[in-house]
């Protein structure tokens, strides 16, 4: 049988961290004959909460589920972890600078890569779900100088899974015969949902999303922003933030990454840009990557139109600029 793998979930008693330790006890994220064993960290006035969570997930009697570990202190919660899934962070609440909210999450990353580099695996793989989750990653990678760079990650995959979504009901097509659509750059309303590049299986071969579609004005216009602002559509209908969603990519972007993507299919990853596609390297940047091995590589020499190449650049402005803004709040 496998050794265990040590999940952490920070967040756990939040809303994402309520869908997401389910589908890790189940096999979701790592396989079904993966065991693991879930570290969940919260902050003190979540710990009954917490708790509670710990409870259901006994009485849930999950086969692949070894060992809990529920805990508010951030040592005890890092300690050994193989895979980092940071879902906590502060959130914006009414009235809040966007300076004051940066603040806060720049103090929680910077403590937290701290406890990482001391305590998890060698080799952990983290993944930033939390808001505003590229900067967060920087701060992250920063201040966890020893964890390898390649290993600090950002979700954009919900986006890139929002975008296959949207494809697919357009078409009236499974949602598993799209593929090869990029999300470009930082997940906020500034990202760059591209199909360029993506297509269809149909009976006769594949086909480009774009002759399918036969509708450039559809896809430059209100497909990139019903993508961006889907997010905001769900708290509308919801009153409340999406949460099934964001843990199901969340395992997504894992799996793929530690078991790799099929052969001729590529997803969407936030990574430390190298510069490739003149992306100011240095950033936290979603890319078109490929996994295997357990590493990602970016997909390389895919043609950017100057339509695209306005909206690469426009979204790493964005980025450089909410770097400095996090810089600014460590001095
Ligand atoms: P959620 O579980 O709904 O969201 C958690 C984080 O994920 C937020 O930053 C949220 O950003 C972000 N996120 C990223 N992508 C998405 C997406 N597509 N949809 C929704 N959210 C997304 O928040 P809760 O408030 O329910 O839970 C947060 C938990 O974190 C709580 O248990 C709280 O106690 C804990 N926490 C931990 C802190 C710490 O570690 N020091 C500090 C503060 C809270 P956004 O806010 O933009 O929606």
């Amino acid at each position: 049988a496998k050794e265990p793998v040590r999940v952490l979930v920070t967040g756990a008693a939040g809303q994402i961290g309520y869908a997401l330790v389910p589908m890790i006890a189940r096999g979701v994220m790592l396989g079904p004959d993966q065991p693991v064993i879930l570290h969940m960290l919260d902050i003190p006035p979540a710990a009954e909460a917490l708790n509670g969570v710990k409870m259901e997930l006994i009485d849930a009697a999950f086969p692949l589920l070894k060992g809990v570990v529920a805990t508010t202190d951030v040592v005890e919660a890092c300690t050994g972890v193989n895979i980092a899934v940071m879902v906590g962070g502060f959130p914006r609440k009414e009235g809040m600078e966007r300076k004051d909210v940066m603040s806060k999450n720049v103090s929680i990353y910077k403590a937290q890569a701290s406890a990482l580099e001391k305590h998890a695996a060698a080799n952990c793989k983290v993944l930033v779900v939390a808001n505003p989750a590229n900067t967060n990653a920087l701060i992250l990678k920063e201040f966890a100088p020893s964890i390898p760079e390649k290993n600090i990650t950002c979700l954009t995959r919900l986006d890139h899974n929002r975008a296959l979504g949207q494809v697919s009901e357009r078409l009236n097509v499974q949602v598993s015969d799209v593929k090869n659509v990029i999300i470009w750059g930082n997940h906020s309303s500034s990202q760059y949902p591209d199909v360029n590049h993506a297509t269809v299986k149909t009976p006769s071969g594949e086909k480009p999303v774009r002759e399918l579609v036969k509708d450039d004005a559809w896809l430059n216009g209100e497909f990139i922003t019903t993508v961006q602002q889907r997010g905001a559509a769900i708290i509308k209908a919801r009153k409340l933030s999406s949460a099934l969603s964001a843990a199901s990519s969340a395992c997504d972007h894992i799996r793929d990454w530690v078991l790799g993507t099929p052969e001729g299919t590529w997803v969407s990853m936030g990574v430390y840009s190298d510069g490739s596609y003149n992306v100011p390297a240095g950033l936290i940047y979603s890319f078109p990557v490929n996994c295997r091995n357990g590493e990602w590589t970016i997909v390389q020499e895919l043609g950017i139109d100057a339509f695209s190449r306005k909206k690469l650049d426009a979204t790493a402005a964005e980025l450089s600029e909410e770097k400095a803004l996090a810089y600014s709040c460590l001095s």
